[in-house]
């Protein structure tokens, strides 16, 4: 399959002041991650918050400058229209003083040179392929339940007719009655617009459900990466089978949840050698000092484990 997005040894940091005598650190947040998000595909970012994957869903969409590396996107038409958002948190993205029908216009006016009626025109088609009624149009956020706001939201996304979407966290804020009904809507309108998604969620649920593949991330490297349902049956890095451990589904088939000891350590002071050396069950002498390369193809994973079997 085709990339849509590759994203070359890629490196983010940023500068933070702490402590009352403003002490500056660095941190760390994406380190040397390569990744191809191919056309057609849902690619799942998993991993704790704080592991980097916000960070390096911003660098992918050009809010956050790298400190090194290369972001190659193959679109057809320029980035501001091809490339959209979806945020977590439906009832901050969605202006409280703009009626849908504004909100829904707001990207095409800045961006195409449309006649007001053709505007009206897509705001109505997007609308309805979310499963909005027109009468929505007409009236403001409030107005609307949290599923609502989100189906309102993902319209907005569409309107320009976009061919990536990043999805950031896109139903964990809603009710869990709720969050099925957007899980099947960005399904189907993956396949109904042709969508290339790139989702960010620390659900592994969502992710068994919605996504093509899964990377896994741990302190700004992705550690695994493959076919979700082959991470799922088989999963390689032991954060890996700690992360699906806690998937009650999983937990079922006869696997004990892996508690990891202590917490995730900081992206200001990276651990040497392998970054889960610090709590990996599996630790080895060489873990602490050297770093693995991934092995595989397909499904590949960075941990000394695999070497001679890979
Ligand atoms: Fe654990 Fe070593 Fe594999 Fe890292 S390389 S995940 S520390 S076994």
């Amino acid at each position: 399959m085709e990339s849509l997005v590759e994203v070359k040894d890629l490196y983010v940091e940023y500068n933070t002041v702490k402590g009352v005598f403003g002490k500056k650190q660095i941190i760390h947040a994406v380190n040397g991650v390569n990744l191809d998000i191919r056309k057609g595909e849902i690619l799942a970012l998993a991993g704790e918050s704080g592991c980097g994957k916000s960070t390096l869903a911003k660098a992918i969409l050009r809010l956050e400058p790298p400190k090194s590396g290369e972001i190659v996107f193959h679109l057809k038409k320029d980035f501001i229209k091809s490339a959209q958002m979806v945020f977590q948190n439906p009832y901050a993205s969605l202006n409280p003083r703009m009626r849908t029908v504004d909100i829904l216009k707001e990207p095409l006016e800045i961006n195409t040179a449309y006649s007001k009626e053709k505007i009206l025109e897509i705001v109505k088609e997007k609308i309805k392929m979310t499963g909005l009624d027109e009468d929505c149009l007409n009236r403001y956020p409030h107005e609307f339940s949290g599923g609502q706001r989100q189906r309102i939201a993902i319209a907005r996304a569409l309107v320009l007719e976009p061919e990536f979407i990043l999805a950031d966290e896109p139903v964990s804020a809603l009710d869990v009655s709720i969050q099925a009904q957007i899980i099947n809507l960005i399904k189907e309108l993956k396949e109904k617009c042709n969508l290339t998604f790139l989702l960010i969620t620390h659900d592994m649920s969502v992710i068994q459900y919605l996504s093509d593949r899964t990377a896994v991330m741990y302190l700004g490297e992705i550690v695994e990466i493959g076919r979700t349902a082959d991470i799922f049956a088989n999963p390689l890095h032991p954060y890996t089978k700690a992360l699906l451990s806690s998937v009650p589904q999983i937990k079922k088939n006869g696997v004990k949840k892996i508690m990891l000891k202590g917490d995730l350590p900081s992206p200001e002071n990276l651990p040497q050698g392998c970054r889960f050396h610090t709590r990996c069950p599996h630790v080895m002498e060489k873990c602490k000092n050297c770093s693995p390369s991934p092995k595989g193809s397909g499904h590949t994973v960075r941990c000394f484990l695999y070497d001679s079997v890979l």
